[in-house]
């Protein structure tokens, strides 16, 4: 594999990681009768699947790219959103599930900005610095939210 794909097979990985972890917390928001934050973590996991076919696209990958998860090379071991969803719970209040939220988002953007400032290739860099901006988008989101929790409205 091309540095290229192996790149983009990571940010699908990560990206289907981050996809179903919104598809979790909109639920538990949902079901917590918080329909605002339920509808901001439905748009969020839809850029994901965004980020996702992007990456799909880009390495001309008609199928997820299915690797064995010793060929991934992730920072810590684990894959960032992996990392991000250790302590979830079932009854998690708004506040948690938004903090989760954050983590999640913060190791994606700072495993992209790692892949750009650590590459040769570049069109790794390009994505990367691509991908790493728009995960900084989402971590300010996120803050927002987190803000106007804490301030009750
Ligand atoms: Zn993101």
């Amino acid at each position: 594999m091309e540095e290229i794909q192996l790149f983009l097979a990571h940010a699908i990985q990560l990206e289907r990681e981050a996809a179903s972890r919104y598809d979790e917390l909109q639920a538990m928001m949902q079901s917590a009768g918080n329909k605002e934050v339920a509808a901001f973590f439905a748009d969020m996991a839809r850029f994901a699947r965004r980020h996702l076919e992007e990456a799909m696209q880009r390495g001309g990958f008609r199928e997820i790219p299915q690797m064995h998860w010793s060929e991934f090379r992730w920072p810590s071991g684990v894959s960032p959103e992996a990392a991000a969803w250790e302590g979830v719970d079932a009854l998690m209040d708004v506040q948690s599930a938004l903090l989760l939220a954050l983590d999640g988002e913060d190791r994606s953007r700072s495993f992209y900005s790692q892949v750009r400032d650590a590459t040769q290739d570049p069109d790794v860099r390009r994505f990367a610095a691509e991908f790493a901006e728009e995960e900084a988008g989402h971590v300010e989101a996120l803050h927002h939210w987190i803000e106007r929790q804490h301030a009750g409205r």
